[in-house]
């Protein structure tokens, strides 16, 4: 029962997620003209809070757009833990979809997302179906190269077989969102999951946002860190540095592996996009942002040549 309660509680963090993205984007700091077709109302955020949350997603398009440079059109993107992320419908908006995508995470929650699909018109017509079919379940949704499952990450072989309906392809170049998710999962599930992905994905690149820098002065993991929204931190342990980040991929098997504080991450992106965003709300502190950019991280790892060594450079 106990753990029922934690997961409905890790569930709960997508509104969370959802509603600060939400709210970022009604002001103006980036463009997503379907986030408020799944979320409705939120209420007022801090300014730090919404700074934090545009250099999050900046951060990842980065290394989405990367991808799909490398990638040249073949590439296929799993996104684990997907949540509410619009990043599907982004994409195809910009005329820039990889060859697949799918999305998981647990069957409450990607029941909502079916509900909200199939209620909006919008979101329905940009699925890609050649063939003019898509499947639904209560649960998963299957169309042309988008396919919306629900499953737990720490069952491997349920995932398996997800994997293999949503029609991925172990050869073909793939990259692995996971933006704030492992941190829910406990450390040897973490570990299964990426040993599995890493044993199945020679060409792969795994892209993690994060907490980090969670010990205090004295080495401890700071208490008001372990519980967020009610639910235990499980894998709060490799959230202590950069390197704890970075060992959980080479310990895994991943071949390579990079990480950056969101500082780093922040400081990387455009000037005229980040003035341009630093004007939309006044910020006394800007050590206030300082201080929550350094408790977020990016983490990388790739397997086989195409994604070594990728840097948060721009272009
Ligand atoms: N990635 C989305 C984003 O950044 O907007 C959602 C982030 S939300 C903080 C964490 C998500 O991970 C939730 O939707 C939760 O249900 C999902 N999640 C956590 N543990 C999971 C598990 N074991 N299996 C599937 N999904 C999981």
């Amino acid at each position: 029962i106990k753990d029922m309660a934690d997961d409905e509680a890790i569930q709960a963090t997508n509104d969370d997620a959802s509603e600060c993205k939400r709210y970022a984007v009604q002001l103006g700091y980036w463009c997503d003209p379907f986030i408020s077709l799944f979320v409705k109302q939120t209420a007022r955020k801090a300014p730090e809070i919404n700074r934090g949350y545009y250099a999050r997603v900046k951060g990842i398009e980065l290394f989405v757009d990367k991808f799909l440079k490398l990638s040249g059109g073949k590439g296929q993107i799993i996104n684990l833990g997907a949540g509410f992320d619009t990043l599907y419908w982004r994409l195809r908006e910009a005329g820039n979809s990889p060859a697949n995508f799918v999305e998981l995470d647990f069957p409450s929650i990607t029941a909502k997302k079916c509900y909200q699909i199939k209620k909006h018109k919008q979101l329905i017509d940009m699925l890609n179906t050649e063939d003019g079919e898509i499947r639904f379940s209560t649960t998963d949704l299957h169309a042309a190269n988008y396919h919306l499952v629900g499953t737990d990450l720490r069952h491997i072989a349920e995932l398996n077989n997800k994997l293999a309906q949503a029609e991925v392809n172990f050869s073909l170049p793939t990259m692995f969102l996971a933006e704030c998710v492992l941190v829910y999962v406990d450390a040897s599930a973490t570990s299964s999951l990426l040993k599995w992905l890493a044993g199945k994905f020679p060409n792969s690149l795994f892209v993690s946002y994060e907490q980090v820098n969670m010990k205090d002065k004295f080495g401890q993991v700071m208490l008001s860190n372990l519980r967020s929204r009610g639910c235990l931190l499980a894998g709060v342990e490799d959230c202590e540095s950069l390197e704890t980040q970075q060992r959980r991929f080479t310990i895994n098997n991943w071949e390579g592996t990079s990480a950056w504080t969101m500082v780093d991450i922040y400081d990387s992106l455009p000037v005229m996009d980040r003035s341009r965003i630093e004007h939309i709300e006044m910020l006394d502190e800007r050590e206030l942002l300082t201080q929550l950019l350094q408790h977020y991280c990016i983490a990388i790892a790739w397997n086989g040549q195409t994604f070594k060594n990728l840097s948060i450079a721009q272009g």
